[in-house]
C-alpha cells in the first residue's frame, strides 16, 4: 500500500459573464447542465479528485460569483493559482476580443514568478449552439490567438452537450501539475 500524498492544484476560471464558466465546471464536477441562467452564489470553489500519471490530485476550481462584470475579484481569488482557464463563447465576438484583457488582468493580479511560462488554457465554449450556425469565431482565429501567447492549449467545448469537457480539464490538471 502506498501512502501517497495528494497534490492540491488551484485553478481559476476567467472570462466574460455568460460564456459558460459555471456550466463547464458543473458539467465537469457534477455531470449536470442547467439551461437556466443563475449568477453563481455560495462556494468560491468546487473540488474534483483525479489521478494524473499515478499521482493523486485534487483540483480546486475557483469560479467568479458574477463579479466578472465589475472586475472586482479579490486577491484571495488569484492567490496561489497553478493554472488559469480563459473561457469565451464562440458565438459572441466581444467575449473573444476581451481575452486579452482577462489575460492581462490575471498576470497583473496573480503576479506569477514567470509570466511567460505560467500555464493558461483557452476554452471556446457553446460550439453546440444553433448547430454551429451562429458561430462567429473560427477555430483558426482562436488558435492564432493562442500561438501569439506562448502557445496556450486550446479546446472547443460544449457544457451543454458535454463535448470535450473532461478532456479540457484533464489537460488543465496536467498543465497545472507540471507547473506545480
Ligand atoms: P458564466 O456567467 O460564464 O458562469 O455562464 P453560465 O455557466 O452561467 O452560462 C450562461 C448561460 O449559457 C446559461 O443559460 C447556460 O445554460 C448557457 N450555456 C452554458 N454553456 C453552454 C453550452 O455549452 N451550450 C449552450 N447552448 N448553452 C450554454
Ligand atoms: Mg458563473
Amino acid at each position: 500500500m502506498s501512502l501517497q500524498k495528494r497534490t492540491l492544484l488551484k485553478v481559476i476560471v476567467l472570462g466574460d459573464s455568460g460564456v459558460g464558466k459555471t456550466s463547464l465546471m458543473n458539467q465537469y464536477v457534477h455531470m449536470k447542465f442547467s439551461q437556466q441562467y443563475k449568477a453563481t452564489i455560495g462556494a468560491d470553489f468546487v473540488t474534483k479528485e483525479l489521478q494524473i500519471d499515478e499521482r493523486n490530485v485534487t483540483l480546486q476550481i475557483w469560479d467568479t460569483a458574477g463579479q466578472e462584470r465589475f472586475q472586482s475579484l479579490g486577491v484571495a481569488f488569484y492567490r496561489g493559482a497553478d493554472c488559469c482557464v480563459l473561457v469565451y463563447d464562440v458565438n459572441v465576438i466581444k467575449s473573444f476580443d476581451n481575452l486579452d484583457n482577462w489575460h492581462e488582468e490575471f498576470l497583473k493580479q496573480a503576479n506569477p514568478t514567470d509570466p511567460k511560462t505560467f500555464p493558461f488554457i483557452l476554452l471556446g465554449n457553446k460550439i453546440d449552439l444553433d448547430g454551429g450556425n451562429s458561430r462567429v469565431v473560427s477555430e483558426t482565429k482562436a488558435k492564432d490567438w493562442c500561438a501569439s501567447k506562448e502557445n496556450i492549449p486550446y479546446f472547443e467545448t460544449s457544457a451543454k452537450e458535454d463535448i470535450n469537457v473532461d478532456e479540457a480539464f484533464h489537460c488543465i490538471a496536467k498543465t497545472a501539475l507540471a507547473n506545480e
